[in-house]
């Protein structure tokens, strides 16, 4: 297959070329990246918690239970905690029943082609996330994707068709790659008057984000027909799942095929992820959030003082500094490395081409002294 070298040098020349770098230390406020600390600013560990003893403890016990599940849950892999755990979710969103998975990824891939077929349409965010993309597309429904954000060019497409299938819109609450935010309750109305459902991935939002950490659905008032979330980013485990009616969460337990057909995750990952919603259903939750939230602040103002601030960013974790082309972005990123900083660059084609960026993460186990040491590199070398 020589097809393959040529197209990793074309990678190369092009500077599009990804390599894995090796972190055997947990990534925390630091991260080891070429034997020394730097300060992490890539990790969306955005509380901490894949550090948190709490969670370390409980897998830890829940190792008597062994390493595996041993088959998929509709087997002989279902445990008590898979179901504690959807009830303590279920409890978390205040909606009726949760559906788990082994991660977001096989989540919405999972309940976009269970729900959606032939016949069907689904109109897709633009910048929505590549497990939504590829679950639109194992639907195997009439896929529009319609210009990010823009709930008037949804009701127009909705008004304009009629093809008599179901119709779903799906968004985003939290963009991954701009840190902005869907405007959900113009979406809800506009499903409401063309009778849609929509689903909205909260993946970036779940544990850090809205009221008692519920999301952006629950800050902006709204509900979803179906809520996807992550165990991976804020609740510092693994997994992800599906939040919303006990008819939909048994409809996938029927038909998702990410479900049906995957080893149930293992009881330490489950444990772990059942100690991440307790403890951040607490006021210890509060706690990290309102840190993450003062982070969040002053890196707005600083990127605003430094006309780096980029348009819709501001409320999350999440901060695009647009640098244009793969070569300067690299050139970038290296330069905070050598000013002791981690802060991963992003080309296409997780971003679009011309919008190469490096992408900041904020954590409430960041510093103010941190950020403030960061701005100040990011005014050196951008
Ligand atoms: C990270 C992410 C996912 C995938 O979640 P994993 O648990 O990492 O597979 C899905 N959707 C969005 C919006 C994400 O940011």
């Amino acid at each position: 297959m020589k097809f393959l070298a040529d197209e990793l040098e074309a990678l190369e020349s092009a500077h599009l070329r990804r390599s894995l770098r090796q972190h055997d230390d947990q990534p925390g406020r630091l991260i080891e990246v070429d034997a020394k600390p730097r300060l992490n600013f890539s990790s969306n560990n955005y509380l901490g918690l894949a550090l948190r003893p709490e969670l370390v403890e409980a897998a830890r016990e829940s190792l008597e239970m062994g390493t595996g599940s041993t088959a998929s849950r509709l087997v002989t892999g279902n445990l008590g905690l898979h179901e504690d755990l959807e009830l303590a979710l279920a409890k978390f969103h205040g909606c009726e029943a949760v559906r788990l998975f082994n991660s977001g990824y096989q989540a919405n891939i999972g309940l976009i082609s269970a729900v959606a077929g032939p016949g069907d349409l689904i109109l897709s965010d633009q910048l929505n996330h590549a497990s939504v993309i590829d679950g639109c597309r194992l639907s195997k429904a009439e896929i529009r994707v319609y210009p990010h954000s823009d709930p008037q060019a949804v009701a127009a497409e909705l008004q304009a068709s009629h093809s008599g299938g179901r119709r779903f819109v799906i968004s985003d609450s939290v963009f991954s790659m701009d840190g902005d935010m869907a405007p959900l309750r113009e979406l809800r109305e506009v499903c409401d008057q063309h009778e849609a459902f929509l689903i909205v991935d909260e993946a970036h939002a779940v544990g850090a984000l809205g009221p008692t950490g519920a999301g952006i659905c629950a800050m902006a008032g709204i509900r979803p027909d179906a809520l996807v979330g992550g165990l991976g980013k804020s609740f510092g485990s693994m997994g992800g799942y599906v939040a919303g009616s006990v008819d939909l969460c048994e409809f996938l337990l029927n038909r998702a095929r990410s479900f049906v057909f995957s080893t149930a995750l293992p009881p330490a990952v489950a444990a772990a992820s059942l100690a991440a919603v307790a403890l951040l259903s607490k006021s210890a939750g509060d706690d990290l959030r309102a840190t993450l939230n003062d982070r969040i602040d002053q890196m707005r103002d600083g990127l605003q003082a430094l006309s780096l601030l980029s348009s819709g960013a501001g409320q999350s974790p999440i901060f695009p500094i647009l640098t244009g082309s793969p070569a300067k972005t690299l050139e970038c990123s290296q330069g905070l490395l050598d000013r002791g900083f981690f802060c991963q660059g992003i080309r296409p084609p997780t971003v679009e081409k011309g919008k190469s960026r490096l992408r900041v993460a904020l954590s409430a186990l960041h510093q103010p002294e941190d950020v403030e040491e960061l701005l100040a590199a990011l005014s050196e070398v951008v």
